[in-house]
């Protein structure tokens, strides 16, 4: 079926990602993995492209149309399931933050960098003691004088080890639950300020997943992101374009390793015939692309209205969940379709499935998104 969203530019702009990709990225994809995360090459790099500032302002390389951020995620996913989600905490996810609640100070300050992928963004909402309930976060920022003073603890974040700046979700009113949440913008080399180890994940490997600790770490209200005590709404009103980042990506990803089980089961033969001949698969593959384009469908949908300001929070929320549910059904079936080749790592299929679990988990699990989409519907 005709995708009908994207104009001639933004398949422009989808070539020259793809030039890129193919020159730059692509053939170091191995080295990405073994690193367990992306080199600051490929952050200046993408910068160099005007691919990192995509969601700022025009003066800071904005596209001012969310196409063109689901074209780039697109490509990405076609590549690895990482690579949509590391830039995507840049570019849809973070950076939106400084642009739209920041000050000129702030947004002089740190977009620039941000653009050109000399500042690396990270998000810092999840702690040890829990993600959903992010209401009950337990990071204190603390006044004193004419600072603030930030302890606690954060996890799982993505991009953390490389991070040059994380936004960060504090109690400044212990009085107050979700009222008394202050996001503040962290530079990496506060004193206080330290990372764990890269965490050791299931999949995704190339992401650089971290923990990240604040020991007394002083920031002033020029580091405060948006309003006191507003952090818990600016989050809520942010999550509706990491979600839809997510499902663009979602769908991408599958549909390209769905793409190359097709041609994997035309090559493989077995009892004399291809194995996709065989009418089960056959009819599985029937299925499968049927399901990826009816979720493509809805995903472009979402992606239209968001490019006009129109998207809401339950909407992202349904794309976000079925799109990883889709994602995952449908992965887990392309292992299958590779036999025992599907259960081996050097096998890309094998990589995407075990990438792909955790898009159930992140970004709002799915039950917080049907706990969402219920309460839509008045229950
Ligand atoms: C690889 C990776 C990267 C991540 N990147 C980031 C990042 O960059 N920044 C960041 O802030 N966070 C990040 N996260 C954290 C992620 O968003 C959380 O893991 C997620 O929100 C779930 O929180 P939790 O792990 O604390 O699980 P919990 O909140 O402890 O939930 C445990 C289980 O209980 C279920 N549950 C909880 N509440 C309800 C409810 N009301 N109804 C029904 N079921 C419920 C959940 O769905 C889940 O199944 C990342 C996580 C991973 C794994």
């Amino acid at each position: 079926m005709k995708r009908e969203i994207y104009t001639e530019d933004h398949e422009d702009f989808r070539a020259a990602v793809r030039t890129w990709l193919e020159r730059d990225v692509i053939p170091n994809t191995d080295k990405y993995i073994a690193d367990k995360a992306l080199p600051r090459e490929f952050w200046l790099k993408a910068g160099e492209n005007g691919f990192l500032g995509l969601s700022l302002d025009e003066e800071y390389g904005g596209a001012g149309d969310f196409r063109f951020n689901a074209v780039l995620e697109e490509e990405l996913a076609k590549v690895s399931a990482a690579l949509p989600t590391c830039v995507g905490i840049h570019t849809d996810i973070t950076a939106p933050y400084i642009n739209e609640l920041g000050t000129a100070e702030q947004k002089e300050r740190w977009l620039p960098g941000v653009a050109a992928g000399e500042i690396l963004l990270a998000i810092g909402m999840t702690e040890p003691s829990g993600g959903s309930d992010l209401a009950a976060l337990k990071t204190t920022a603390v006044r004193d004088g004419e600072e603030w003073v930030i302890n606690g603890s954060k996890t799982f974040i993505t991009n953390g080890y490389s991070c040059d700046i994380v936004i960060v979700a504090a109690r400044t009113d212990p009085e107050k639950g979700a009222k008394g949440i202050t996001l503040f913008a962290v530079e990496a080399t506060k004193e206080g300020f330290s990372r764990g180890r890269k965490l050791d994940k299931v999949g995704m490997e190339e992401s650089d997943t971290a923990e990240l600790f604040f020991e007394n770490v002083r920031v002033t209200d020029a580091e405060i992101v948006g309003e006191l005590n507003m952090g818990f709404i600016h989050m809520m009103q942010k999550l509706a374009q990491e979600r839809l980042s997510c499902a663009v990506a979602n769908v991408a990803h599958a549909k390209q390793i769905l793409t190359e089980t097709l041609q994997y089961a035309k090559d493989r033969q077995a009892f004399g015939q291809s194995i996709g001949n065989f009418q089960h698969n056959k009819f599985l593959l029937a299925e499968l692309f049927t399901q990826i384009e009816v979720a493509e469908a809805y995903i472009d949908k979402c992606v239209l209205a968001h490019s006009k300001g129109e998207l809401s929070a339950v909407e992202a929320s349904k794309a976000k969940m079925w799109s990883s549910q889709t994602q995952s059904e449908v992965l887990d079936h392309c292992v299958q379709l590779h036999g025992g080749y599907g259960f081996m790592n050097e096998y890309r299929v094998a990589r995407a499935w075990r990438d792909a679990r955790v898009t159930k988990i992140w970004a709002g699990s799915n039950e917080i998104m049907k706990e969402i989409i219920g309460r839509d519907l008045g229950l």
